[in-house]
């Protein structure tokens, strides 16, 4: 259940008919890189442009005549922070991409083709959650989106209205090792849900999960990231039950269960997040975890409005106290997702 952050990738584009693809970032160093969509060739790209060339590779794979384009990006989504920037690039795109060449394409679809371009073209094995939230999201908003068949709903999360806020601590560390861990975790659970007879873990209902981890009692490896994951989609539909029978504050445990869930059972958190997790609760907020991927990038913290500078002031001092780097830390309000500005 993603929500869009108030940071902003934005594209300025115009079509070409010639077949060449011009691509600037205001935030890169290194000018305009050319290329002609006819050439555009999976994995033969290993810097920011593949995200970009990738849209228009995957528009043109599904038979969207793309001719051409100059393309200027720029964003304020943190870039690898565990915030999906890439997602915000490859949206921003494919949005402004469908409306020149006018394809008619439904956010859903959109946030399909850039999710193919960034497993296929960029070669990242990433899901379509951050893609969807880019393109489908509602500003006051929380998307309960089901990644099986992409339905969503939108849920009410305006924690303004409510005297709260929601911090992003982005702790600006990502573990060398986090790639690799992924493809494990994954592995695990496809291992788990092959070992219980279901397509997906998600298809172990959450009053099945003892007699599941009886199954799996062999294998604690296995156990833990099955348990993980039934719980945390029990998780995910408490917090919209709570969020849209007004409860909000109730959904700070939820999100500490969570987090205690991810570092113990699916174990993808580190010192960092768990210190940012730890401080910000005995500093008086009402819930925190981390977000992302793991092994680094960012903890959401939600805190009563009075509490925020003291929350923000012990996670800075805790991470002064332990050597790290100095955390980033922000108000995330949810926001629209992406559209056409001018
Ligand atoms: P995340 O999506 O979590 O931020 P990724 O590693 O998936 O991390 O994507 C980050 C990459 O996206 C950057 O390394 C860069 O290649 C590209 N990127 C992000 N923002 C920009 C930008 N403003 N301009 C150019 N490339 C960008
Ligand atoms: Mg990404």
């Amino acid at each position: 259940m993603p929500f869009a952050l108030p940071h902003q990738a934005v594209a300025a584009v115009s079509r070409r008919e010639d077949g060449v693809l011009r691509l600037h970032s205001a935030d890169i160093d290194g000018g305009v890189t050319e290329l002609r969509v006819a050439d555009l060739t999976p994995e033969s790209d290993k810097s920011w442009t593949a995200y970009p060339a990738g849209v228009v590779w995957a528009l043109r794979e599904a038979g969207h005549e793309i001719t051409g384009a100059d393309v200027h990006l720029a964003s304020t989504v943190p870039a690898g922070a565990g915030l999906s920037s890439s997602a915000a690039l490859e949206v921003v795109l494919a949005l402004a991409l469908n409306d020149l060449y006018g394809l008619g394409l439904r956010g859903w679809q959109l946030a399909r083709l850039c999710q193919r371009a960034e497993n296929v073209y960029v070669g990242a094995p990433v899901g379509i959650m951050d893609q969807t939230a880019s393109a489908c999201c509602e500003e006051g908003h929380a998307l309960f989106l089901d990644t099986r068949d992409l339905s969503q709903r939108q849920i009410p999360f305006d924690l303004a209205a409510e005297g709260l806020r929601l911090l992003v601590v982005d702790t600006r560390v990502k573990h060398s090792h986090s790639e690799g861990e992924y493809g494990k975790r994954r592995a695990g659970c496809e291992k788990g849900a092959a070992l219980l007879g279901v397509d997906a873990l998600r298809d172990v209902p959450y009053d099945g999960l003892d007699a599941a981890l009886e199954r799996l009692a062999d294998d604690e490896e296995v156990l833990r990231l099955v348990r993980h994951v039934v719980t945390e989609d029990q998780r995910v539909e408490r917090v919209v039950s709570l969020l849209e029978s007004g409860e909000t504050r109730a959904i700070g445990p939820v999100l500490v269960e969570g987090h205690a869930s991810l570092r113990d059972d699916f174990r993808i958190s580190c010192p960092e997040l768990d210190l940012t997790v730890d401080t910000a609760l005995k500093a008086g907020a009402l819930g925190a975890r981390m977000t992302g991927g793991g092994f680094g990038g960012s903890a959401i913290v939600l805190v009563e409005i009075a509490d925020v500078d003291a929350v923000t002031e012990a996670v800075q001092e805790a991470f002064a106290a332990a050597g790290f780097t100095a955390p980033r830390v922000f108000e995330a309000v949810a926001s629209a997702g992406a559209r056409r500005l001018r």
